[in-house]
C-alpha cells in the first residue's frame, strides 16, 4: 500500500551517483511504485526532503527540471549525518523521497524577458533547473547570462555542462573563483565584483540568485545599485527545517515561513527582513 500520509517518505531507488565535486555529489534517484512516479510532479525551484534510512531526512532542491520518465536529480553536499550517510549510499540502494514542497520559480511569467542566473557553490543546484527550462525553450525567454562563483576550481558544480550551456543560442556563462590554481585560467573575483564589472542592464530582465547568505547580500547590494527594481530580484533562501509544511515552526524568516512561502523569494518580499538581520 502506498503511504499516504505529508510525513511517510515515498520508497525510492538510487540509479546512479556522480562525483561533482570533492563534496557534492549527483544523485539520480526514481520512486518505486509507478504510480506514485507519474503522480509525482515537481517544479523548478521546489525541493523534497531525502531520507538516509535509520538516519534521518533533509531538505535537497531538486536540480534537474521535471523529466517524463519520473527520474529526479539532487546535488548534495556532504556537511552532516544524513548527507554522510547519503554519500554512502550506491546505485540500486534504498532511500525515501518526501515531497514536492515549497513556491517555485514563476518560469510562465519570465517568458520574453532575459534572465540572469547568479549562482555561489552548491547554489547552482536550484538554478540549474530553471537554465534547463530556458534552453529547452531557447526562443521562448531573452538573453540568459549565467555568472557563477565557487571558492576553488574544483568547487565548481556541474562544471562539464558549462560548455554546452555557452553554447547554446543568446546564452553567455561567466565563471569565477575565489582561489584560482596553477591550471585555472579563468577569473579570480568574489561573484558581486563580477557583477560591478559586468553591469548588467535591468532592462526586462530578471535576476535569480542563490548561494551563500554572504553572497547573497552583496549580490543583492549590487543589483540594488544598478537600479534592479526589487520585484526583478528572485532568490532563494535556506532555513533548517523539520516538516516542509509550515507545522514545526523552525524555518521562519519575519512572517514568512522558508517551506511554504518560499524557498523562492522576490526582494520586495524579504527586503526588510535581510535589512534587519
Ligand atoms: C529548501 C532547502 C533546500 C536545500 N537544498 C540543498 C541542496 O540542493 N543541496 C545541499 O547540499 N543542501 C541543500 N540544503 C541544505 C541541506 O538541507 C543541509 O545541508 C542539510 O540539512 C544537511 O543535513 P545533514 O544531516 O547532513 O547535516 P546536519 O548534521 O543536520 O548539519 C550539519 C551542519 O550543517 C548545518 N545546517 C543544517 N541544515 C542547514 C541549512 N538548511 N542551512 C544551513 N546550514 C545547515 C548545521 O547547522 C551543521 O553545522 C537545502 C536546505 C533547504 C532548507
Amino acid at each position: 500500500m502506498l503511504p499516504d500520509s505529508p510525513f511517510l517518505p515515498l520508497p525510492a531507488r538510487i540509479l546512479a551517483v556522480q562525483d561533482l565535486t570533492p563534496d557534492v555529489k549527483l544523485f539520480r534517484v526514481e520512486i518505486e511504485d509507478p504510480r506514485a512516479r507519474e503522480n509525482f510532479r515537481h517544479r523548478p525551484g521546489q525541493f523534497a526532503f531525502v531520507s538516509a534510512f535509520g538516519m534521518g531526512e533533509s531538505p535537497f532542491t531538486f536540480a534537474s527540471y521535471p523529466s517524463p520518465d519520473g527520474v529526479l536529480e539532487f546535488a548534495i553536499r556532504r556537511v552532516g549525518t544524513v548527507s554522510s550517510a547519503l554519500h554512502e549510499l550506491e546505485p540500486e540502494e534504498a532511500v525515501g523521497i518526501r515531497g514536492p514542497f515549497g513556491n517555485a520559480f514563476p518560469m510562465d511569467e519570465y517568458r520574453g524577458k532575459n534572465i540572469i542566473i547568479i549562482g555561489g557553490g552548491i547554489g547552482l543546484a536550484p538554478l540549474r533547473p530553471v537554465i534547463q527550462a530556458v534552453l529547452n525553450h531557447r526562443e521562448e525567454y531573452g538573453e540568459l547570462l549565467v555568472i557563477y562563483g565557487a571558492r576553488t576550481p574544483a568547487d565548481l558544480v556541474f562544471a562539464h555542462e558549462f560548455p554546452s550551456w555557452a553554447e547554446a543560442p543568446r546564452t553567455r556563462v561567466e565563471l569565477t573563483v575565489d582561489r584560482g590554481n596553477g591550471g585555472w585560467q579563468g577569473r579570480v573575483a568574489l561573484v558581486p565584483t563580477v557583477i560591478k564589472e559586468l553591469k548588467p542592464s535591468p532592462e526586462n530582465t530578471i535576476t535569480i540568485t542563490c548561494g551563500p547568505p554572504i553572497m547573497i547580500r552583496f549580490v543583492l547590494a549590487e543589483l540594488k545599485a544598478l537600479n534592479f527594481a526589487p520585484m526583478q530580484i528572485v532568490t532563494t533562501l535556506e532555513s533548517k527545517m523539520k516538516c516542509g509544511m509550515g507545522k514545526c515552526a523552525r524555518c521562519n524568516i519575519g512572517e514568512k515561513y522558508v517551506c511554504q512561502d518560499g524557498p523562492v523569494f522576490s526582494f520586495s518580499e524579504i527586503s526588510r527582513f535581510l535589512e534587519q538581520g
